[in-house]
């Protein structure tokens, strides 16, 4: 059995109170680690730490600590020697996220390789990030300047950790922020060896710290922790909205990203070659839990019959099984998040939608496992609960639509506003289209699920606010101070 304790100032280090949490196997529902059950006093003591490393021991004089002190340059050699690391465990960390959250392991290859990619990123990045001089009255000289909030706090889903933590660790460490992170109690193994190779890599102790533990425990306290000086959070709405409120009322910034109910967009004239196989994965990768996920297809009436032919066949063949033998799926997270799955497929059927395709369930799957094989609806209305609300599994549900304006009405007519793909030849209608539809991101024949490190991420509308990756990052890690000089 597998211990893992918290990681704060650069050791591994137990709960205040001693107190642990079992982390089950996906694939089996079996116990295989424990790992430390944080609570506020755990939080504070990582959010000290984190301040001495940026401020150093006395209070009011900021940046006087060894991370405070290491310039851009600096801070990008470490990221980017982080970054090494990280290639150089890549297997290491690859089996351990595969286990954690029981996606297969060719799934969790690419997770580790994002994660270093997010390092090399903003490695690169750190010193280039500069101010601007700015026009003002005659004798003046006016600049801004892009300063680190200070400790920031960043919670983290069970789907993606590793990739979470280098969007969002990696550009806040790049910007000179320390860091303290709350990882999902179902998945922490990964970040938790992370922190240690960042120490490896040369950051100062205190400047990366993971608190493991429950959301309403440790997440909560780091939320409502008055040193934390801004979150950032990927989650559920709900959940979303307490760390928000949490956070106000130490006037916090937070940056929400909250998921979504992404549309791909299929027109007449829509190469199908090409957009088969990405509309697939695009729900199918990580068993469906992933925020931007392509959980509807619109398409043009003319082509409803066909693409639902051809989508039906790919996933009958799609097969769900273990972690560690690789299929197209592998397990959901948890025994809730099945029982969420289950529950809108049972109201789907309740409401007669049509079924028109179910994967394969890999014969011997071990009992106490949690599967969903992937499962494709046809006509889904748009106000079906399937159509409006995050499902978080390999269910995709088909609609179709009569004009471009109904199109560009029925991806908009969800709460969510995370990313869309838009399917057509025709330039004039792939611009339109762009520009039509309320997400944070748009591809137009191509679905990057979240994009590239290079590519600026986030919501509209109930997706969240505030941008992570690409350069955008960096600007929401930092705040932005006036500097005016009148010299005559
Ligand atoms: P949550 O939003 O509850 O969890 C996300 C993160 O927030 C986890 O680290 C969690 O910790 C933490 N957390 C939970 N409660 C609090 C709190 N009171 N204060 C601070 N942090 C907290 O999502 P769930 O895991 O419950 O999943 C439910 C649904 O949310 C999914 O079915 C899916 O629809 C959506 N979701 C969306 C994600 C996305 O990428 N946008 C990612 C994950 C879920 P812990 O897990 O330890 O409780």
């Amino acid at each position: 059995m597998l211990t893992r304790l918290h990681f704060i100032d650069n050791e591994s280090t137990a709960a205040a109170d001693g107190r642990v949490l079992e982390v089950l196997d996906p694939s089996t529902g079996e116990s295989f680690a424990t790992i430390a059950r944080g609570g506020a006093d755990d939080i504070d003591r990582a959010v000290r730490a984190a301040r001495r490393a940026l401020d150093g021991a006395v209070t009011g004089l900021p940046f006087r600590g060894p991370w405070g002190q290491t310039d851009a340059a600096g801070r990008g050699r470490i990221l980017a020697a982080l970054a090494g690391l990280v290639a150089g465990h890549h297997q290491e960390l690859a089996e351990l996220e595969s286990r954690d959250t029981g996606k297969p392991m060719k799934q969790a290859r690419a997770d580790a390789t994002a994660l270093s990619r997010y390092f090399e990123f903003y490695a690169g990045a750190a010193d280039k990030l500069h101010g601007q001089t700015l026009p003002y009255q005659t004798g003046y000289t006016v600049l801004t300047v892009r300063e680190p909030h200070g400790v920031t706090g960043h919670i983290i889903p069970w789907n993606y950790p590793m990739q979470i933590i280098g969007r969002s660790v990696g550009a806040a460490l790049a910007a000179g922020n320390a860091c303290v992170v709350k990882p999902a109690e179902d998945a922490c193994l990964s970040l938790l060896r992370v922190a240690e190779l960042a120490a490896e890599a040369g950051l100062p102790a205190g400047a990366l710290n993971i608190v493991t533990g429950l959301g309403n425990e440790a997440g909560q306290a780091l939320a409502e922790h008055p040193g934390i000086d801004h979150i950032s959070f990927t989650g559920s709405g709900p959940t979303g909205e307490r760390v928000s409120r949490a956070a106000a009322a130490h006037c916090c910034p937070v940056t929400l990203e909250l998921g979504g109910k992404s549309a791909q967009v299929v027109f007449e004239d829509a190469d199908l070659d090409a957009a088969i196989p990405v509309i697939v994965n695009a729900i199918v990768q990580n068993c469906g839990q992933t925020c931007s996920a392509g959980s509807r297809v619109l398409v043009a009436r003319a082509r409803q019959a066909e693409l639902a032919e051809r989508l039906a066949a790919a996933f009958g063949s799609l097969r769900t099984d273990t972690a560690t033998n690789d299929a197209d799926l592998g397990p959901l997270i948890n025994a809730r998040q099945r029982e969420r799955v289950s529950g809108f497929l049972a109201q789907a059927e309740r409401d007669g939608l049509p079924i028109l395709a179910r994967g394969q369930m890999a014969a011997d799957l071990p009992a106490g496992g949690f599967y969903q094989q992937a499962i494709l609806l046809d006509a889904v209305p748009r106000d079906h609960p399937v159509a409006q609300q995050e499902v978080f599994g390999p269910v995709l549900g088909i609609s179709a639509f009569d004009s471009e304006d109904e199109a560009i009405a029925l991806a908009n007519g969800t709460p969510y506003g995370l990313v869309s793909g838009v399917w057509t030849e025709n330039g004039a209608r792939q611009m339109r289209l762009a520009r039509a539809l309320r997400t944070g991101q748009v591809f137009v024949n191509n679905y990057g699920a979240g994009g590239g490190v290079e590519l600026p991420f986030g919501g509209m509308k109930h997706s969240g606010y505030g941008r992570e990756k690409g350069f955008e990052a960096l600007y929401g890690f930092t705040t932005l101070k006036t500097i005016a000089l009148r010299h005559g």
